[in-house]
């Protein structure tokens, strides 16, 4: 299989992961810088669940479909420009999972509370409601990013973005499941989130490197979830 096949066929997959894991139904997308270029793959304008590796789209960074058949997806723009700030990252995903959208609109931080949710300490949140459908938008979000990992986007969902795709899908279900136990221990002490024991910021540096996104046991974490995507059915 040559790179870019390999490529492609991560990125379909990821897509199908963040829906088949409850991340995102009809909305959300994964992308992947093509190595060494101001150029992505994202899928079309579906379902993440519905991605396919031979029907991928390549856009820019300005926003031009450069080849693939379709229709973009309206907030390609957080992918396009998140590539055009940071040239570290080789991957985004955005996604509208449940758990993080709740701790948004309670207005509660995430929380450290558990060793996958360790590299997510202290994130940052985009407050402006509403789909990110401009250049201007998009950098908007970039900005609120900055150099970090992730962003709370407020009852709208998240973005992730790592190095590549593998390690950018990893954190988005991690990122999830954190935010799932923290409604729950927010939930179990009566709402009070001073109750809740939370990773110190050394705590979280030392599980992050041993449990992390970016971790070598991260590859289990794609291993899992890409075998149960390829065995659940669409829908969950
Ligand atoms: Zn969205």
């Amino acid at each position: 299989m040559s790179n870019e096949q390999a490529l492609r066929r991560d990125v379909a997959l990821a897509n199908r992961i963040i829906e088949r894991f409850g991340l995102s139904n009809a909305f959300g997308h994964v992308s992947a810088r093509i190595p060494g270029t101001n150029t992505f793959y994202i899928s079309t304008r579906r379902s993440p669940g519905l991605a396919d590796e031979n029907h991928l789209l390549v856009i820019d960074t300005d926003g031009k479909v450069l080849s693939g058949e379709g229709v973009p997806n309206s907030e390609f723009w957080i992918h396009a420009r998140i590539y055009a700030a940071r040239p570290d990252v080789g991957s985004v995903v955005h996604a509208h999972p449940p758990a993080c959208i709740s701790l948004t609109q309670l207005g509660e931080p995430h929380r450290v509370v558990h060793n996958q949710g360790a590299g997510f300490a202290d994130l940052p949140e985009y407050g402006r409601i509403g789909l990110i459908r401009s250049r201007e938008l998009g950098d908007q979000v970039a900005t609120s990013l900055g150099g970090g990992v992730a962003v709370m986007m407020r009852g709208h969902g998240i973005s992730t973005a790592f190095k590549d795709v593998r390690a950018a899908t990893v954190a988005a279900c991690f990122l999830e499941e954190s935010a799932r136990l923290n409604l729950g221990m927010l939930a179990a002490a009566g709402g009070d989130g001073q109750r809740i024991r939370a990773f110190t910021r050394e705590e979280a540096l030392l599980a992050d490197e041993q449990t992390g996104p970016g971790a070598r046991a991260s590859g289990r974490a794609w291993e899992y979830y890409s075998m149960v995507a390829e065995q659940r059915p669409l829908g969950g």
